[in-house]
């Protein structure tokens, strides 16, 4: 009975990892240049967790602190007159809600949307519906991660599809973003069922009129990590500190919003672009998915914020078809305010959260394949619960960001206004010389997409 005891407790603290008992979560809100660099200096500082980083004047910053530490920076912050606010007083609470799952094997059924899963219990799950639907989805994987887990990607053709281009969809690249991985399970869940879906015949309509690629767990070792070891891991698992996968990508690497040399910061790309298995395993992948026939979206799901965010991250600049993509994202944001009245913001990562970044998978690969239509959702809350959005939050996320999804993907039978929506915000000479190759491009794809 006593070893019973023993094993069950010491199994318990194997599986409990890292705990935030009495870590808050708070919100400053810089008014200044001063300002800023006291979130600069506090995050760097104390042991805390940042949530959101200190970027523009007036642009939250938000962190989770130890609450030994965090008397001292409430009260820095009042001798100094800057807004502190707690948006949570106790974030382990917070994230003992989030309830995990485990998925019961050749019962599709039962993996629901009420729940966050483990790695292990969604791949068993795209690896049952495969077995349920074999003539529609192909299961692969696009190489091994660090530490040996397969990326998989669920590819689904319809035979009744029009195949007219292709769609990436790519989720968890961001470990501790639980909510972003869920969303894309939901995705493969919908088109899966859109054929006997009589509810949604626009859903059908664009489930059949697209090649889809799903990897809803790209960073598989960080996600793991992010449920065994600390819930607030961003990174991949390399050297023990970690890089950030989504600053490691060919988009101006290195050069805005991101660190070289520090290898404990959450925004650590890495020493070069590429350096790490699972972004080579995205490239080799975009490579080859990208011949024969063209992808028009790349979609990329994170959290949080309820931001739409359009290419690129690395510059304040609006380029390319911009003005299309916000259009596209005003009318999102439409139909997610209307389920139940989330507001989304739209605009470039400079525009919406007041900092760039370089290095992002969805820029690179707009920039690389000379895809038209690529957006990063940042999906809820806006700071509320932050990472540790409950359970209870996901299916209400997933209804919403479906409608503004279907947006994004309605079919687009008119040809791009060209030269309108590159012709604004022109960037420099060299940017110029990208600029006509975009539309050029674009051009063609659509010549091939609708025979113009
Ligand atoms: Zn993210």
């Amino acid at each position: 009975m006593i070893f019973n005891l023993i094993i069950t407790l010491l199994a318990l603290s194997l599986c409990e990892g890292k705990r935030y008992d009495g870590f808050m979560l708070l919100r400053g809100l810089p008014a200044s240049e001063e300002h800023l660099e006291f979130f600069k200096n506090v995050t760097k500082n104390y042991d805390v967790n940042v949530w959101q980083p200190p970027g523009l004047v007036n642009r939250p910053v938000d962190f989770i602190i130890n609450p030994d530490h965090a008397e001292m920076v409430k009260s820095e912050a009042r001798n100094k007159n800057i807004p502190l606010e707690i948006l949570h007083s106790d974030i382990q609470t917070a994230l003992d809600n989030q309830t995990v799952n485990t998925y019961s094997r050749r019962n599709t059924k039962s993996f629901n949307f009420n729940s966050y899963y483990r790695a292990n219990d969604i791949v068993n799950w795209m690896m049952d519906l495969k077995t349920q639907y074999p003539h529609e989805i192909s299961l692969f994987s696009i190489g091994k991660s660090l530490e040996g887990r397969d990326i998989m990607c669920m590819k689904i053709i319809f035979k009744e599809s029009k195949r007219r281009s292709k769609v990436v969809i790519e989720g968890g690249i961001h470990a501790r973003e639980w909510i972003g991985t869920a969303m894309v399970t939901y995705i493969i869940n919908e088109l899966i069922h859109a054929r006997n879906g009589l509810r949604n015949q626009k859903l059908q309509e664009i489930a059949y009129h697209y090649e889809w690629f799903i990897i809803p767990i790209f960073n598989i070792d960080g996600y793991e990590y992010s449920h065994t070891t600390d819930r607030m891991w961003r990174k991949n698992l390399r050297g023990g500190h970690g890089v950030d996968l989504n600053r490691n990508f060919d988009a101006a690497f290195g050069t805005v919003g991101v660190t070289l040399t520090d290898k404990q910061s959450e925004e650590y790309c890495g020493p070069k672009a590429f350096s790490e298995p699972e972004s080579q395993h995205l490239r080799r992948f975009m490579q080859s998915t990208s011949k024969h026939l063209p992808i028009s979206h790349y979609i990329s799901f994170h959290a949080y914020g309820q931001l739409f965010i359009i290419p690129y991250a690395y510059t304040k600049k609006h380029l390319e078809n911009f003005n299309e993509m916000k259009k596209i994202g005003d009318s999102a944001a439409a139909r997610i305010k209307k389920r139940y009245g989330t507001e989304y913001t739209v605009g470039t990562a400079f525009d919406t959260v007041g900092y760039m970044a370089a290095g992002v998978s969805a820029c690179w690969a707009k920039k690389t394949f000379k895809i038209p239509y690529v957006n990063v959702f940042e999906l809820r809350d806006t700071g509320k619960h932050g990472f540790a959005l409950p359970a209870n939050q996901i299916k209400k996320t997933c209804l919403e960001t479906m409608d503004g999804l279907m947006e994004v993907l309605k079919p687009r039978r008119t040809k791009l206004s060209g030269q309108d929506d590159f012709d604004e915000d022109q960037p420099d000479g060299q940017a110029m010389t990208t600029l006509n190759g975009s539309v050029i491009s674009i051009n063609v794809f659509l010549i091939w997409l609708f025979g113009f």
